[in-house]
């Protein structure tokens, strides 16, 4: 008997267990100091109305002896399946077809195993800084890994170039930390590089119901050729609060085809085998989510978000402090100051100011020097550690 040793390669995760460590030691040596915490990346505020009182009436169908559902269909119902190809169609403008379209319990599941459908002999390409699912699910499949760095002269935006080599390309738009995202012309580079190089796009747009600027698209499939190249993972964990309700969907194109097989056919022969989908009653509240009125609940509370991502933003540009995101996305990425480490200054802002934020280093190694602040927190929250931010920084 042998174990996937792949798994020694794997570096064991500190970052939120030493970050809760730290909040934990300064807490009990300082009773009396209220900390702020823009560390987050999880959503803080309730679930729509129109969500919750789906769930609510699917959970008493359950209870009928009439009405009650069992196992459910490969893929998702098609009620959900449909909301999402009409949300495309309305919102972004692209045609997708429900069997091109997979229920899930989140982008988390779907971005780790969808490794399963790659053969373990080709390279996978992992921007950097960047969610570190990709890096350790090719570590744990011990796949070639490739990073193409993100840093300040590339606002955190890396792009391919002639030596660039890549099978597996993962992109996050808008990005989970730097929350910078590509614009069209950039995503068009990348689609023409996959193409030429018969390599597959994994786009995780987790994000992208925080986009609100029209030129930004929303969707890999706004961009010409993508179908052949890329698959899109969704999740509506931050865009309708799902993080503990869990739902998402991955879109698999039928013209994504290597070696001639439709991957989206090995898609479905893996999601058929291995996962018996999410239960009717949160997939009944996903459903509620793309209605006229669960859309404009849900806009209501992303936009509650962006206002705080804006409030912090501006605080910097007011201090003249170097930051991407902050619009268009939950996080704010900024240098810090004084030439300072992302845990040096961690330990600034908690002990100084008794905020915090995320070190950047948490996330690749071109993350240091660098530090994420997230908008998820209260907006008496922000405005408070706005202003302390300012006086300290003055
Ligand atoms: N992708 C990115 C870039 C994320 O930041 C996260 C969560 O933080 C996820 C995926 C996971 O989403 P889900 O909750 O749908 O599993």
């Amino acid at each position: 008997m042998k174990i996937n040793a792949n798994y020694f390669n794997l570096k064991d995760n500190y970052l939120f267990a030493t970050i809760a460590q730290k909040v934990r030691d300064f807490s009990a040596a300082n009773p009396n100091k209220t900390l702020i915490r823009l560390g987050i990346g999880d959503v803080t505020l309730p679930l729509a109305p129109s969500v919750v009182s789906a769930i609510k009436s699917a959970t008493d169908e359950m209870a009928d002896k009439n009405t009650f559902k069992g196992y459910g269909p490969d893929g998702g119902y098609e009620f959900l399946r449909e909301a999402i190809k009409n949300y495309y169609k309305s919102t972004k403008n692209v045609n997708i077809e429900m069997s091109e379209i997979f229920v899930s319990d989140g982008a988390k599941s779907d971005v780790g195993n969808v490794v399963d459908i790659f053969s373990r002999d080709v390279t996978a390409l992992i921007p950097d800084p960047v969610y570190p699912v990709y890096l350790d699910t090719n570590i744990m499949d011990g796949r070639k890994i490739e990073f193409i760095d993100g840093n300040e002269s590339n606002n955190f935006l890396p792009m391919p170039t002639e030596n660039t080599k890549a099978d597996i390309i993962y992109l996050c738009s808008p990005n989970n930390p730097s929350g910078a995202s590509y614009s069209r012309e950039q995503l068009k580079i990348w689609v023409d590089f996959a193409i030429a190089n018969n390599a597959v796009i994994l786009y995780d747009a987790a994000y992208e119901f925080f986009i609100t600027d029209k030129n930004l698209p929303t969707s890999i499939f706004e961009i010409e050729g993508a179908k052949k190249c890329a698959i899109e993972f969704c999740s509506l964990s931050k865009t309708a609060g799902f993080t503990g309700t869990r739902c998402g969907y991955t879109v698999v194109p039928h013209e994504l085809m290597l070696d001639n097989t439709s991957l989206n056919k090995l898609w479905s022969r893996r999601q058929s085998t291995k996962f018996n989908q999410v239960s009717y009653i949160i997939q009944k509240g996903a459903a509620a989510v793309f209605t006229e009125q669960g859309l404009i609940e849900t806009r209501e509370n992303v936009a509650y978000y962006l206002e705080n991502a804006r409030l912090i933003s501006e605080t910097l540009k007011d201090l003249e402090v170097w930051h991407t995101g902050g619009d268009n996305s939950p996080y704010i990425w900024l240098k810090c100051p004084n030439g300072q480490s992302s845990w040096e200054y961690f330990d600034y802002l908690l002990n100084e100011i008794n905020v915090v934020g995320t070190p950047g280093a948490g996330f690749g190694k071109m993350g240091e020097g660098f530090f994420r602040l997230s908008a998820f927190g209260s907006r008496e929250g922000v405005i408070e550690a706005m202003k302390r931010l300012k006086n300290l920084h003055r």
